[in-house]
């Protein structure tokens, strides 16, 4: 039997009650890693916990955290609890927590623009700076993945604000790959295209159709498939990757 690549690792995924980052601690506890898996939903981050395969070979465990990245001083408490909770610290880092407020931009209000640029962009930041100070400071290598958008590549009618905060966390990306190369801290932007999740559920199904035809692979893409992108850039089969973009669209905007 194959071993398994995070075996005896610590993950800590956001927006792990729904979508792709439920599919990324899948992923992620399948191949052996302990998951921290972080909502500001503590119910489904409860929910994905429950139903991930339990790991019998570590002292560590996986574990809910109910928590909003965006919050400076909640982010704080949420490291803090972590640390007590794991042997060790988090060599992984996914960060898939986002949401939309789509409008166009002669409609698109303050306040749309500034909670999806606080969660999506700043709370990339809060999150990533959090970590990699825990990584740096107990001397742990690894790896960050932020989970961007293909929109963030070629912008998106009806979604200025999320638009500008993938394109924000691509640019946060590259930078933190720069600064924390030197510490063996590897960080990379996945850029999903249009994925079957809560997010695109109410898409009307008119504007879907038109946007298969325009996706080479001819349909839309799984939360699997997207965490098994996750997986890689998690794990050491990508040791010399940093500070890319990789593309899971289905061939969309390529
Ligand atoms: P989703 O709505 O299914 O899941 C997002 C999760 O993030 C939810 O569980 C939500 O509770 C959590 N969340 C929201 N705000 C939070 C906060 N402040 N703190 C902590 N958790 C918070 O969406 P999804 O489709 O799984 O999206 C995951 C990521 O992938 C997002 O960053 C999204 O922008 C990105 N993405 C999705 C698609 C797609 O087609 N679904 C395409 C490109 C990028």
């Amino acid at each position: 039997m194959a071993t398994a690549m995070l075996s005896g690792r610590i993950a800590l995924v956001t927006g792990a009650g729904s979508g792709i980052g439920r599919a990324v601690c899948q992923v992620l506890a399948r191949e052996g890693a302990a998951v921290a898996a972080v909502d500001i939903n503590q119910t489904s981050a409860e929910k994905t916990v429950g139903d991930l395969q339990p790991i019998t070979s570590s002292p560590n465990c996986h574990h809910p955290f109910a928590a909003d990245v965006s919050d400076s001083k909640v982010v704080e408490d949420l490291v803090g609890m972590v640390k007590k909770r794991y042997e060790g610290v988090p060599s992984i880092l996914v960060n898939a927590a986002g949401i939309t407020r789509d409008n166009f931009l002669l409609k698109l209000d303050e306040k749309s623009f500034d909670e999806v640029i606080k969660v999506n962009l700043k709370g990339t930041y809060l999150m990533t700076k959090a970590i990699a100070q825990l990584m740096v400071e107990n001397s742990q290598p690894g790896s960050i993945v932020n989970i961007a958008s293909i929109v963030g590549k070629v912008g998106n009618i009806g979604q200025a604000n999320y638009a500008a905060s993938k394109s924000g966390v691509e640019g946060l990306t590259k930078t933190v790959a720069k600064e924390m190369g030197r510490y063996g801290i590897r960080c990379n932007s996945v850029l999903p295209g249009f994925i079957d999740t809560p997010m695109t559920e109410a898409v009307p199904e008119k504007v879907i159709d038109n946007m298969r035809k325009m996706i080479p692979a001819g349909r839309t893409g799984k939360p699997e498939e997207v965490a098994e992108a996750c997986l890689f850039l998690a794990s050491d089969r990508s040791s010399y990757i940093t500070g890319i973009s990789l593309e899971v669209a289905g061939g969309l905007f390529m």
